[in-house]
């Protein structure tokens, strides 16, 4: 694991925490989820549901997945053989991997791409082969994408919608990936941890929907992001039961089980009304307007998000060269952190200028994240100043 280091998640967390910048680096909000999954979590605790739970996940969360995914895309899984809980869509992602993939097989991603994804497929003893999503409009690239197929893909590991970029993958993207993954025989695993995440009635289109995609797919989400609980560590997968027997497998072996009084907890989030899936997207919509004005009037090039926390902008317009250093410097120059795009990518010089912030915030907080920002502005207005 040389090379891997401490992520860009840590680092400018401490450098938030350490200077007093308002953080919108890491990916987590800074208000609670809906009440009735806090209490059922209490009620869980309380009523001595505190050891561990099933391999599998409790019963009731397995039928809350099961359901869920019939509810809003009409799939029909069985919670019993077919769905697996696991610690964080992290840990889904690893137990996956480490199950299909053996030392020397391919990994087809996306880059920028989401920073566990290369350091788990390097844990399989697995290559990575990218294609990159270009700021602004970060679209598929049909030539690249196919010259990332090998005969010895193993998968496609696919995120949609789309951690940093805040792209959700359009029909014809995923008919793309998924005709290339059956052409090379190749899985589909597919991180769909900001489903519930779109805006501007944008469609969030599963794989497993997808022709003939049920049986060589495997979906990935978390309980993390929909319902604000990152520290929950709740995910699961689910896909045909020999590949979830697989990632079972593997994953007694890396948690064996975890967050048992969560569970039950976010079995009943599952469950919550139409009207806590729409309020969790119409509420970040608003923010994710507010954070991409602020950036504008900073003077940044801001790639507007159909989805998840994040917006990418260009930090080139104030005279940036380095997006690293210019977020190392965030702090000084305005009391704000971001993440350089650059730390996901094999090819830094695809995105070398760009910062990716996160919006999943209170409204004050990013209120004054906005004013903050404008000092940027007023340091491009200086010609002698460097960034
Ligand atoms: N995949 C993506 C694309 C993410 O952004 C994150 C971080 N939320 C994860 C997976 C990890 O999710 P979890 O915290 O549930 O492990
Ligand atoms: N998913 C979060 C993000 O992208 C961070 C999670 C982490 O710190 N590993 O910001």
């Amino acid at each position: 694991m040389r090379g891997f280091g401490t992520t860009i998640f840590a680092e400018m967390s401490e450098l938030a925490l350490s200077t007093g910048a308002i953080n919108l680096g890491q990916g987590f909000p800074d208000t609670d989820g809906p009440r009735e999954m806090l209490d059922a979590a209490l009620l869980a605790i309380s009523s001595g549901r505190n050891q561990y739970p099933p391999g599998a996940g409790v019963p009731e969360l397995r039928l809350a997945i099961a359901e869920h995914q019939r509810r809003f895309y009409g799939l029909s899984v069985d919670p019993d053989r077919q769905v697996l809980v696991t610690a964080g869509a992290t840990e889904a992602i690893a137990a996956v991997i480490l199950a299909l993939c053996e030392v020397g097989d391919q990994v087809v991603t996306f880059e920028p791409y989401y920073d566990c994804y290369a350091a788990t497929i390097a844990l399989a003893g697995a290559t990575r082969r990218t294609s990159v999503l270009r700021f602004p409009d970060f679209a598929v690239d049909e030539t690249s994408l196919r010259g990332a197929f090998s005969d010895r893909t193993r998968l496609v590991l696919l995120n949609t919608p789309h951690n940093p970029t805040g792209k959700v993958f359009s029909r014809a993207e995923l008919e793309l990936i998924c005709s290339l993954a059956r052409e090379h025989d190749a899985w589909v695993v597919s991180d769909e941890v900001y489903e519930h995440l779109v805006f501007d009635g944008a469609v969030h289109i599963p794989i497993a929907t997808l022709p003939d995609m049920a049986d060589r797919s495997i979906t990935i989400s978390s309980a993390g992001k929909t319902f604000s609980a990152t520290g929950w560590k709740v995910g699961w997968l689910h896909g045909p039961a020999e590949a979830v027997a697989a990632a079972r497998t593997v994953k007694q072996f890396l948690t064996y089980v975890a967050s048992g009084p969560f569970q039950p907890a976010v079995a009943v989030a599952l469950g919550l009304g139409d009207d806590m899936y729409h309020g969790v997207a119409s509420t970040l919509q608003a923010k994710r307007d507010l954070l991409c004005a602020g950036l504008s009037a900073a003077g940044l090039e801001v790639a507007r998000p159909a989805g998840t926390y994040f917006v990418i902008a260009d930090a080139a317009p104030l005279g940036v060269s380095d997006a690293l250093d210019f977020c190392r410097q965030m702090p000084s120059l305005c009391g704000v952190v971001g993440v350089p795009v650059s730390v996901f990518c094999d090819d830094k010089d695809a995105t070398r200028t760009l910062v990716r912030f996160a919006f999943c915030k209170a409204d004050e907080v990013l209120d004054e994240a906005v004013i903050r920002l404008s000092a940027l502005a007023a340091h491009q207005a200086r010609p002698t100043t460097t960034l």
